[in-house]
Order: C-alpha cells, then sequence, then structure tokens
C-alpha cells in the first residue's frame, strides 16, 4: 500500500520550500496539484520530474476514488496546492477524508501557511486564536459573519483578495469598531511584502491611500473583543435590560 503525503509548498518565496518537501516529491510516483501548469514551475525549480495530475475543488470526488485506487496497487502520491498547506483554505479535504476511510496512511510534510506566517508578526495574541479564512463575498452575508464574529475574545484570522480588502476593512471598522488593533499582513515572503498595524481605521486610511497597498495577498489579523470590564459589563446588563423592558 502507497502512502499519501500532504506537502507544503512555498507562499511566494521559493526558497521557503523544505528539503523534505523537495526529497518527497522527488520520490513519489505522483503529484496531485490544483494547476499542473502553476505547479510546474515549483517542480522545475526543485528539478523534479514526477508526473502531476490536477486535483481542484470541482474534480477533487472523481479524483479521490482515483487516487485510493492507485494508493491501493502501491503507489505513493502526494498532494500540493498552488501555494503554502494543501487543505488550508484549499483542496485536499475529500482526498484526505476518503483515504483515512480507506484505512490508508496519510503523512503530513508541514511547511509554510500564511495564517501561520502572519499570526507570527501580527503582534498580537497568538495563545488563541480563531480562523476564519475566506469572509463571504457578498457584502449582506459577510457584515452577518462579522457580527456573529464581534464578541469573540480570541484574535481573528481572515484571508482576503486583493478584490474585496478595502470593503472587508471598511466593514469591519463598522462591525468590530474603529479601534479595534489589526495587522494587515500583504504579499508575505513576496518583494513587496508589507505589515500594517494599527487600530482599524489607522490602516483602512493607509490602505485606502496607496493603491499598491490594495495589490496582492492579504492576511487580516485582528485583536479579540477586549474582556469587558466588570464597569462596562454592568453598565452593559444595566442598558440590555432597559432595551428589553422598552420592547417588552
Ligand atoms: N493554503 C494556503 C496557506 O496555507 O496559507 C492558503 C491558500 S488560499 C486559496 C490563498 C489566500 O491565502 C490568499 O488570498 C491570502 O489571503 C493568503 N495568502 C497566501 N499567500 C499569501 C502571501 N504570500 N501573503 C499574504 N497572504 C497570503
Amino acid at each position: 500500500r502507497g502512502t499519501l503525503y500532504i506537502v507544503a509548498t512555498p507562499i511566494g518565496n521559493l526558497a521557503d520550500v523544505t528539503e523534505r518537501a523537495r526529497a518527497v516529491l522527488n520520490s513519489v510516483d505522483l503529484i496531485c496539484c490544483e494547476d499542473t501548469r502553476h505547479s510546474q514551475r515549483l517542480m522545475e525549480h526543485l528539478g523534479c520530474k514526477t508526473p502531476l495530475i490536477s486535483l481542484h475543488e470541482h474534480n477533487e470526488r472523481e479524483k479521490s476514488s482515483l487516487i485510493v485506487g492507485k494508493l491501493n496497487a502501491g503507489d505513493s502520491i502526494a498532494l500540493v496546492s498552488d501555494a503554502g498547506t494543501p487543505l488550508i483554505s484549499d483542496p485536499g479535504y475529500v482526498l484526505v477524508n476518503q483515504v483515512v476511510e480507506a484505512g490508508l496512511p496519510v503523512v503530513p510534510v508541514p511547511g509554510v501557511s500564511a495564517v501561520i506566517s502572519a499570526l507570527s508578526v501580527a503582534g498580537l495574541p497568538t495563545d488563541r486564536w480563531y480562523f476564519e479564512g475566506f469572509l463571504p463575498s457578498k457584502t449582506g452575508a459577510r457584515v452577518k459573519r462579522m457580527a456573529q464574529l464581534a464578541n469573540n475574545p480570541e484574535t481573528l484570522v481572515f484571508y482576503e483578495s486583493s478584490h474585496r480588502i478595502v470593503a472587508s476593512l471598511e466593514d469591519m471598522v463598522s462591525e468590530f469598531g474603529a479601534d479595534r488593533p489589526v495587522c494587515v499582513a500583504r504579499e508575505l515572503t513576496k518583494t513587496f511584502e508589507t505589515t500594517l498595524r494599527g487600530t482599524l481605521e489607522q490602516v483602512l486610511q493607509q490602505v485606502q491611500a496607496d493603491r499598491n497597498q490594495q495589490k496582492g495577498e492579504f492576511v487580516v489579523v485582528l485583536g479579540g473583543a477586549k474582556a469587558l470590564e466588570q464597569g462596562e459589563e454592568d453598565e452593559r446588563a444595566f442598558r440590555l435590560a432597559a432595551e428589553l423592558k422598552a420592547v417588552m
């Protein structure tokens, strides 16, 4: 029986690939990737000639059965995504689930992930954090989701694209409050890497003021809801009671 390796790849800087990733990608019989043309660049960098097949969100179910068959026949297979760690806001869950169900071995080959990279430099608490990944793209659904997260005391981590970074930060100001501390980590490990830190209002202003700050890939790391001081808690309970009374 073969093994399925879940291999992390760089999020921009090819020098971040691990020695073990290189060895595993060179030794397996087949590599599943999201986009063969995209992954080909990394394989060229690694001098890797292993055949590539595509596995993406639209064909993952059918490809997974095929891969389970190949593993059962003794082939070893690696899964990579376009960048970072597979399954982290990327395909792979269906495959890993099927491979586990089939009783076959799944082995991680860890490396970079944008969420961990951003948390490590944000300057916000990392003892507990909540990974939201991508927020809904439509404003209504996004604002609703933010409202559900507004009282979460843990640091919150979001993935965001260049199309929506400004709109998302604007919604965050209204839903989480202008004073929340935030770090917007852009283009990590790449030439134009930037980390903006401050309150939501300050960082939104910096991003709005400079079109270059709206380009590329983003991780937004947001401070959690501050634990309420006793005085604030009393005041809030009092206000809630008054509001309840008013509607009854
Ligand atoms: N699997 C990847 C990982 O482990 O981080 C994430 C893949 S997800 C489809 C892509 C998103 O990750 C981007 O929209 C961005 O939010 C974040 N991301 C990926 N690379 C990044 C980078 N170099 N700098 C900042 N964010 C990045």
